[in-house]
């Protein structure tokens, strides 16, 4: 076991955060070791390799969720759900993941990704149980118009996406951005959260809600 990805584990559950891909993007995979069943968090170019040869051996991923639909998060989304990993993600960033040519007049290619045609669209405040784990959905649009955060109270983790990093923010520039609506959309979903919950963003340093509400200037 990779102890330092560890980042909580319980009874026979665990979760760990792998990086992966060019912009070093956060993966989350837990895992019900009773079970041996997992869901993940984002699955970027490189992970499905890595992972099914490491904390995924011998695990049944059922499900991955996507925080939203830029190219670094869901490039290797394809091969998890070829495996019968059902893809959750919210409407709002279907274009994208269905069908990637969409982002030659905005991106100059499609990035090299493959389409994915999403199994269940997750809609604001719902949840889901998932490897035996409740996880708590959340829509704050802005960095992307479908862009969700996922909390998982049993571990009190939050995975945020690009929306909120350590004492910064998601880009509002790309298409679909809006910066009001990110600032309010953390404000209301994100540091309502329990202050003490760790937030693992789609890259870069983790933080926790206490920290942001406290520290984060363009939160103010
Ligand atoms: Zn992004
Ligand atoms: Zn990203």
């Amino acid at each position: 076991m990779n102890d330092k990805n560890l980042i909580w584990h319980g009874d026979s559950n665990y979760l760990y955060v792998f990086q992966f891909g060019r912009l070093y993007t956060h993966t989350g995979i837990f895992i019900n070791g009773k079970t041996k069943s997992a869901f993940l968090i984002d699955a970027p170019f490189g992970s499905y390799e890595f992972l099914k040869t490491s904390v995924l051996r011998d695990i049944f991923v059922e499900a991955l969720l996507i925080t939203h639909c830029h190219w670094d998060h869901i490039g290797d989304d394809h091969l998890f759900k070829g495996d019968g990993a059902k893809v959750y993600a919210h409407k709002d960033d279907r274009t994208v993941i269905e069908n990637p040519k969409a982002l030659i007049p905005y991106a100059g290619s499609d990035m090299g990704l493959t389409p994915c045609i999403i199994d269940e669209f997750i809609d604001d405040n719902s949840f889901l149980t998932l490897a035996e784990i409740g996880i708590y959905c959340r829509s704050v649009p802005g960095h992307c118009p479908g862009s969700v955060i996922f909390y998982l109270g049993c571990a009190g983790v939050a995975f945020v996406g690009d929306t909120l990093f350590r004492n910064g923010i998601g880009r509002y520039d790309f298409p679909g951005g809006d910066k009001n609506l990110l600032i309010s959309g953390i404000k209301g979903k994100i540091l309502s959260l329990p202050g003490d919950t760790i937030v693992v963003p789609g890259h870069g340093e983790f933080t926790t809600v206490a920290h942001e509400r406290e520290n984060n200037k363009y939160l103010k």
